[in-house]
């Protein structure tokens, strides 16, 4: 069976080893389901500068959160107390301090008690520049027109706000060239990827239709309500503005979520340790399958409410367990391992 969850890995998987389409040697971080409260994005590319990226693996393999990064961004050369060293923050300095003692324990920032008992930092290393560009691709494996149209508004909103670098929809590859009708539903901003479900290779995706590059530098428009723009709907567009800076952070967050979970990280949502959970090597890309169903299950189906759902038997974790577990564990740590050798350092 085909599912949107396949084809959402195998986009991955292609973007992993291809991207970006014009063939430069570009290193670059996918992930999936991944971006705002508002707004989650099924790809995530971040095309990275190769020293930063380098850079940044002194930080360790987790992501920085808001507060963290504050830190460590902000961490002097020289040892200072924290309220000295860091800007104002527009929380309270309690959670700074709490901050500055997690970023301590994970070993990114020096951090000692001064002689007045006050907690003072100092810098490990310079928080490098690292990413230099966002790309957002939504995956529709059948993008028919009414499906275009109901896409559209969505990918309006993230033109408007301008949060990604660029914004794309993948969509299977049919005999067919790419109907019109898509060209012209889906906003001309966004760009359109042809790709060859179930094979692997740099051909099997191909631009149907070029993105524009949107500026995530700039302040953007978001969009909270808008018209349906029927006959009698005359309501007017609610918007606000989203300033450069709140785009910025955001930006920073969504790729140090996305280094720390590449795109591997279903295992993790899924239910692995049931005995009919198998990790299906596929032409295109190794996925989850299971023998219950006989089918590639989706990460909603394989999940805790799953009826057939049957523990992996205690005979299968008989050798490690339970310092190693079984093929459950062991699966994840597999994919754990392939998510390590693919982030490109
Ligand atoms: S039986 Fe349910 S929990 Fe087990 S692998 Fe299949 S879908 Fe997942």
């Amino acid at each position: 069976m085909k599912t949107e969850f396949g084809f959402e890995l195998q986009v991955c998987q292609w973007a992993e080893q291809h991207w970006p389409p014009s063939g430069n040697d570009t290193p670059v971080v996918v992930a999936r389901q991944l971006g705002t409260k508002h707004r989650r994005w099924d790809t995530v590319v971040l095309e990275c500068n190769p020293d930063g990226l380098a850079a940044r693996a002194n930080f360790g393999s987790e992501a920085l959160d808001s507060d963290l990064l504050h830190v460590v961004r902000n961490a002097p050369e020289e040892w200072a107390w924290y309220r000295d060293a860091l800007p104002d923050p527009d929380y309270p300095w309690r959670y700074v301090r709490e901050a500055v003692h997690r970023a301590a324990d994970r070993g990114v920032v020096d951090r000692r008690q001064g002689s007045n008992g006050r907690i003072e930092l100092r810098r490990k290393w310079h928080y490098p520049s690292w990413v230099t560009r966002i790309v957002a691709i939504e995956n529709k494996p059948d993008l028919n027109a009414s499906a275009a149209r109901a896409l559209a508004p969505q990918l309006e909103r993230d033109v408007a706000l301008g949060l990604a670098d660029e914004v794309w929809v993948a969509t299977r590859r049919t005999d067919g060239p790419v109907e019109p009708v898509l060209l012209e539903d889906v906003p001309v901003d966004a760009g359109i990827l042809t790709v060859e479900e179930g094979n692997r290779g740099s051909g099997v995706a191909e631009v149907a239709w070029q993105p524009r590059s949107l500026a995530p530098v700039e302040p953007g428009t978001r969009i909270i309500e808008r018209p349906d723009g029927g006959e009698f709907d005359d309501s007017a567009c609610r918007f606000e503005v989203a300033d450069a800076d709140w785009k910025a952070n955001k930006r920073l967050e969504i790729a140090e979520r996305a280094y720390e979970r590449g795109w591997r990280s279903y295992a993790d949502s899924m239910r692995p340790d049931c005995r009919y959970f198998e990790l299906a090597p596929k032409e295109a890309v190794a996925r989850p399958a299971c023998t219950a169903k006989d089918s590639h299950q989706t990460q909603r189906e394989c999940s805790r409410s799953c009826p057939q759902f049957e523990p992996e038997p205690p005979t299968w974790r008989q050798h490690g367990w339970p310092i190693d577990g079984g093929p459950g564990k062991a699966l994840k740590r597999l994919l754990a391992r392939q998510r390590e050798r693919e982030r490109p350092e």
